[in-house]
Parts: C-alpha cells; structure tokens; sequence
C-alpha cells in the first residue's frame, strides 16, 4: 500500500491539517492521532467441508470521549488493519459533526464474502462476536453493518451477544431487520442523509437538480438507494452507474426500475445490455453536475483530481477521495462535500436505532426521517458556516477542514473536560 492510498496514513493526514489550521493543543493532537484500542482476533470457523478454517479479525475502538465507540463491520478479502483503524478514526469525526453521542469504531474480518454458503457465514458472524463479545456492548462499542454486511448478519450477531450475556441487549448492535429490534428508516438512512446534503448543497450553490445530471459509482445499499432517490426526490437524471464489475452510461438517463430488476437477478453490471458501457475510472471522469462515489475508498487520488468535472462531489462512500486530491479539487471549484459528512446518515439512523432499543419505544419512518433531516442539515450548515468564518479571517479551507474543524473541537474539549489531557 503507497504511502497516498494508506487510508491511515491519510486519516492521520486530514486531522493534522485541520489540526494546524485550527491550532489545536497538541496533547489533544496527540491523543487523537492514534486509536485507544485495537482488538486482533482469530476466529476458528467450522466450513462446509468439514475443515476449520481460522479468519483473521479486527475491531479498531479509536475514540469514546463523546460517548460508546460506535461503527460497522467490513467482510472483505483485503481488509487490513491500517484501513480499519482509518474508518474507525472516521466514525469518531462523523459522529462528533452530527453531534450525536457516539466516539468511533470500525470492525473487519478478511475473506471474501462471495465465497462462502449461508450457514458459513452465520457461523463467521457469530464466531467474530464470540471473540470481541467482552469488549463490546450497548454503552461500550456498538458494531452495524458495512461493507458486505447486512441487516440478517447484524441479528446473528445482536442474537450471540444476547446468548452471552443472558439477557436481552438489542441496543448493543445496529442495522439489524425491525422484527429483532431495527429501527425504521434505518435501512435506506445512509443514502437519503446523503440527499439531504445534495438539497442543501444544490440550494447553495445554485443548482437546478431537476436539471442535474448524475454519475453513481457502486451499487451497494448506498449507491442503490441513492440512484432511486435521486430521482423520486430531484428528478434528476442518473446518467451513470456502476458496480465493482464495470457500469454503463446513457447521456439520455438510465432506466433506474430495468436496472434494478438486472441487478436483483445477481447479473454484474459489465454484462448490462443498455447505454454504453465505462468503466470504474471513467465513470468518475464524466461531464456530470453530481459525482456521487458510493463503492470504495481512494478513488479519487492526484492522478485523476484534475479530471473531474462534476460541480458537486458527493462523497457517499468511506475515504473516497486521497488528501493529495483535496487541494486539486478544491482548485478546480468541485464542491467537495466530505464523507463524514455525506454518509453519516447511516449512523444517524443507527443513533435512532440505539435510542428506541433502550427506550423499548418505536418511532414511525416519517419521525425518523424528519429528525434524520434536521440533524444532517444542520451539520452541512455548521461545516459551510465555519468555512465561510475562516474565509473572512483570510484563511481559505475546504468543507473537508471546515468539517474536521467542527468535529475536532468537540472531540477535544469532551476529552478536556474528562481530565484526558
Ligand atoms: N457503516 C456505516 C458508516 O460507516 C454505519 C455505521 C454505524 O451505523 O455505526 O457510517
């Protein structure tokens, strides 16, 4: 892994240019720089062939001043430890600029999900949570769901914590299906907080989205809700979209209903008969208004930074875009808007989840989505008031600094205030 595509390194990267713009105590800076708790597992699963097979796990606990480490879980063949100590630094920095009282955590487990039956995989998500079971829990480390990870994995895993400590616990994981607990809502949160921002960012900058055409790189929970919600929403016209295989393009919009029945089916995109076809790279090279990524992180690096000629980039995946693209961008006047921004929908939905299984009381969809709305809107209204408060000091920051700014204080003084430094 190059030193530019280290999402740790990068993470430690964005802290210390916020950090030094904003002129943070440097024992705060210290603390922050590193995660609290690191866990590293080894999880003997029985597979279908009689074999054990043994899987390397992680849970990265980073920061828990605000409140239980909170994050989810990836099932990925590359998954490593530098980018779960990443996303864990992330989730501290998402829940901190939605104020919500979470600190951060991220979780991973190293195979391919694709490769595996469905008892296997019961018995790798149970087994994950068997060996983090004592480190984890409804005020100490909430895990939900990631990469590769559904709401079914989440109640195997909310039903083996409950086996372990004998009683009933819902609240100790998030993202799983409502019938165990889940909240509302919470399924399609990730993509519709990220819509919300797309409003308030259009309003902003003055951009028509009836008239607005759109590229979604991913086809995940939250790439797939976002194309149906750009248009039930906007109007707007998704012109491109892709999956980890490959994506298509038809300048005219695409037929989001045909799509989605292809991608139902469990075809890959590369073999979609449709538009023309582009590839992952392409695809972000596109002469759209909105770039959403919602797949994977680096993909925007300073190879490509100078290529990208949408207005709006809404990052809508984890670590999408490389610090050294960030100046390039910002350059170019393409309205960055930050992923611990943009996503922390899902969280925010996990938050209401959380806050119904302590309170053993369920809210209705529209409740959960009218709060959601407040609470992300206000966060993009803080990270462009904040930058637009540098910019009358003489100092000129991305939403990506301005953002950090916000959740960086918080953080801090929450540690300050507990006598941390
Ligand atoms: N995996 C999601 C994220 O990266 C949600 C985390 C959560 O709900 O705890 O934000």
């Amino acid at each position: 892994m190059s030193d530019e595509t280290n999402p740790f390194k990068n993470a430690q990267k964005q802290l210390d240019t916020a950090a030094e713009v904003m002129g943070l105590d440097r024992n705060a800076h210290a603390i922050l720089r590193e995660p609290e708790r690191e866990i590293h597992v080894h999880i003997p699963v029985r597979m279908d062939s009689g074999q054990t097979k043994v899987l390397e796990g992680f849970r990265v606990q980073y920061n828990d001043a605000r409140g239980p480490f909170k994050g989810g879980i990836r099932f990925h063949p590359k998954e490593n430890i530098d980018t779960v100590r990443a996303l864990a630094a992330w989730m501290t920095w998402k829940c901190s600029l939605a104020n919500i009282p979470f600190g951060g955590g991220k979780g991973g487990i190293v195979f391919d999900p694709k490769s595996v039956s469905e008892r296997e995989m019961e018995a790798i998500s149970r087994g994950y949570i068997r060996a983090i079971g004592k480190f984890i829990g409804p005020e100490v480390d909430i895990p939900a769901p990631d990469v590769y990870t559904t709401p079914q994995i989440m109640a195997w895993m909310a039903d083996e914590y409950q086996k372990l400590v004998g009683h009933n616990a819902p609240g100790v994981v998030t993202g799983k299906p409502l019938e165990v607990g889940g909240s509302e809502g919470r399924f399609d949160s990730t993509a519709l907080g990220g819509m919300y921002v797309l409003r308030e960012a259009a309003k902003y900058k003055k951009i028509d989205l009836k008239k607005a055409r759109i590229a979604i790189q991913g086809f995940g929970n939250a790439g797939r809700y976002a194309l149906e919600l750009s248009k039930s929403m906007f109007g707007s016209k998704v012109v491109a979209i892709s999956d980890s295989s490959g994506g298509v393009y038809d300048p005219n919009g695409l037929d989001i209903e045909k799509l989605e029945r292809y991608k139902d089916s469990g075809k890959e995109l590369k073999n979609y008969a449709v538009g023309e076809k582009v590839g992952n790279e392409k695809l972000l090279e596109l002469d759209v208004d909105v770039l959403i990524p919602a797949a994977i992180e680096n993909q925007i690096t300073k190879d490509n930074a100078g290529k990208i000629k949408a207005k709006i980039l809404l990052e809508l995946a984890n670590g999408p875009v490389t610090p050294e693209a960030d100046p390039i961008l910002f350059e170019n006047g393409v309205f960055d808007l930050p992923d611990f921004l943009v996503n922390s929908g899902g969280v925010i939905g996990s938050y209401f989840e959380w806050v119904q299984n302590l309170y053993n009381y369920y809210w209705t969809r529209e409740e959960v989505y009218g709060k959601l709305d407040k609470i992300i809107s206000k966060s993009f209204k803080d990270t462009i008031d904040t930058q637009n408060a540098y910019k009358a000091k003489g100092k000129s920051i991305d939403p990506r600094t301005a953002a950090y700014i916000i959740a960086i204080d918080r953080v801090s003084k929450a540690m300050k205030l507990r006598g941390w430094y």
